[in-house]
């Protein structure tokens, strides 16, 4: 590991003004920054330890959640206003990682974290785009079973680790970040990026701009929400595909609104709103839900190891569907 400078910022402010140097990072619970530094992945010359700043809370913000950046994952997941008003995100937490890895985690961090790509994390593969701009893709001539099907690029086909980034597309999260320049609010869904030519950048953060708090809007609806995981092993492993969902149904059973995310896909939550459309004003049967799926998976190119990926996308999304029609 390369030396670097460690800086402890009790306030925000302060944080800020410490990463303005070039090459700083702000360093959470450092479950995923401190093993990239040590594979040698990742070399900032800065860290700026923001895990100390006030920012833990889950709070009650007029019907919706203002959950603290700093929030530990497993008390997210575990805290009654999560778990009462919007279960698929307690749900997509506890999927995620390890019980030691969760307390640790922060829900900063959580969206901060690195596509898992083999070929990222091993510096002896040359080429990866993302780790080395300009070097090539390994993955497209190599394992692409965890790859992305939706969304890619040539220069990269990786997919999002996070499960907590999935529940939050489907509920309509707003990022909020404070920066050099002041504060400004982030729609979950233009924060994380796709590809494109420039995969070495994960987010639309502007430099220096440090994540405070995700607010989640008054959704009463969301109780009714789920997340699938779908992976190798039921424990400590990153989704094949995962799906999250929140339907608002009438007496009847017919859909008054719907939300539907993907994970495992794509390089961000896969979330397209002609899915959801093609539920509302109908009830939920195999029928809609397998529209709803075929929008969501409109324009899939998956490659040689993941093409099963389509199928079980589709086929996760008809069972969370069906799953959630029968839920009182
Ligand atoms: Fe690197 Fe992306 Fe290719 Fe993986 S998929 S090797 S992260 S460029």
């Amino acid at each position: 590991m390369k030396p670097f400078a460690y800086v402890r910022a009790l306030y925000a402010p302060t944080a800020v003004l410490a990463a303005q140097t070039s090459a700083s990072k702000y360093l959470g619970g450092g479950t995923n920054l401190l093993d990239l530094m040590k594979m040698g992945v990742e070399s900032p010359e800065r860290l700026v330890d923001v895990s100390r700043l006030p920012m833990n809370g889950v709070e009650d913000r007029q019907g919706g959640v203002r959950i603290g950046a700093m929030a530990a994952n497993s008390d997210v997941a575990d805290h009654p206003l999560i778990r009462q008003r919007y279960p698929v995100l307690s749900q997509a937490l506890l999927a995620g990682a390890s019980p030691q890895l969760r307390n640790m985690a922060t829900v900063g961090g959580n969206l901060m974290q690195r596509t898992r790509c083999g070929y990222f994390y091993d510096p002896s593969f040359a080429e990866c785009n993302k780790r080395a701009p300009g070097s090539g893709c390994a993955a497209r001539q190599g394992h692409q079973r965890m790859h992305a099907i939706l969304g890619a690029s040539d220069q990269c086909i990786a997919v999002h680790p996070s499960d907590m980034a999935v529940a939050l597309a489907a509920l309509d999260a707003v990022v909020e970040v404070r920066g050099p320049v002041g504060e400004r609010s982030i729609a979950i869904g233009d924060f994380h990026r796709l590809p494109g030519a420039t995969p070495e950048v994960d987010t639309n953060l502007a430099a220096g701009e440090l994540i405070t708090a995700v607010d989640l809007p008054a959704m009463p609806w969301a109780r009714r929400s789920q997340y699938l995981k779908v992976r190798d092993r039921n424990s400590y492993a990153f989704a094949l595909v995962s799906v999250a969902a929140a339907l608002d149904l009438d007496g009847d059973g017919v859909v008054r609104q719907a939300r539907l995310a993907l994970g495992g896909v794509a390089h961000k939550p896969w979330r397209v709103v002609e899915a959801e459309r093609a539920l509302v004003g109908r009830p939920v049967d195999a029928a809609t839900s397998r529209a709803a799926a075929d929008a969501l998976l409109n324009g899939a190119r998956p490659y040689q190891d993941n093409a099963f990926k389509v199928e079980l996308a589709r086929r996760s999304v008809v069972r969370v569907l069906s799953t959630m029609a029968r839920l009182g």
